[in-house]
């Protein structure tokens, strides 16, 4: 799932104060938390009544949501008969989903309304969110026993563990940081080759872990990238 998180709301009214009908877009795909129907009409209720304090009284919200805000096809047959009369849109959905509404409606403006963190997943006790994958394009998992070092290893070791490795456990800490960057916590995290090791030699595959990878092709996990589905 994508994991996304509330631009404050005063950001939010920062892009919309100057409309006065706009669409509020929840996406039913993969972002966590959800950002849904339900979520969009609670966005609408605490766009206007904050409008209404800033002294903004015409700004009106109306809110709706798609399966997919990362289809152009499921968002234009979607919301193309919602858009009569709507000055600006505000996408609940992931970067992706704001960037397809962009190019779907060209001549409408459209806003984030959350902020893009990771791919990850959610550990259901605590709330905890884990990234998992940073979408290489060249995914390792198989010969790693599942476990990706790309996103585990904060070195990125395609050879590891890194000298670094003390009793199973990494030597970067793994910082917890606030909305202005300051560390709120610091964890000290198992090494993630130490984890491959025990993974793999309990699946009787400590040939995978002994194999040599060269450098990763950077090229095809550059930005921008473009994918043709076939
Ligand atoms: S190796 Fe890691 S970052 Fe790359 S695709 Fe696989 S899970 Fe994602
Ligand atoms: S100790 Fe392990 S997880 Fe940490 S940087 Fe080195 S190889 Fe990577």
């Amino acid at each position: 799932m994508i994991i996304v998180k509330e631009k404050p709301l005063d950001e939010i009214l920062g892009f919309l104060l100057p409309y006065e009908s706009i669409l509020i877009v929840g996406c039913d795909g993969c972002t966590q938390p959800p950002r849904g129907l339900r979520e969009a009409m609670t966005y609408a209720m605490l766009i206007e009544m904050r409008a209404k304090i800033k002294g903004k009284t015409n700004l009106k919200c109306r809110a709706t949501t798609v399966s997919m805000q990362c289809d152009n096809h499921i968002c234009s047959t979607t919301l193309t008969p919602q858009l009569e009369g709507i000055d600006a849109i505000l996408s609940l959905a992931c970067g992706v989903g704001v960037q397809t509404l962009v190019e779907v409606f060209p001549e409408i403006p459209v806003y984030p309304g959350q902020n893009t963190v990771f791919v990850g997943s959610q550990e259901r006790e605590g709330g905890t969110m884990h990234e998992k994958c940073k979408a290489c394009g060249e995914c390792l998992l198989g010969e790693t026993g599942g476990i990706c070092p790309i996103t585990n290893c904060p070195k990125g070791i395609l050879n590891g563990p890194c000298g670094g490795c003390v009793d199973g456990k990494c030597e970067v800490p793994f910082e917890i940081r606030d909305e202005s960057g300051k560390v709120v916590k610091t964890i000290v995290k198992d090494c993630a080759w130490y984890l491959m090791y025990q993974r793999l030699k309990k699946l009787n595959r400590l040939d995978l872990f002994r194999k040599y990878r060269p450098p990763r092709n950077r090229a095809i996990s550059s930005s921008p990238r473009l994918l043709e589905v076939v």
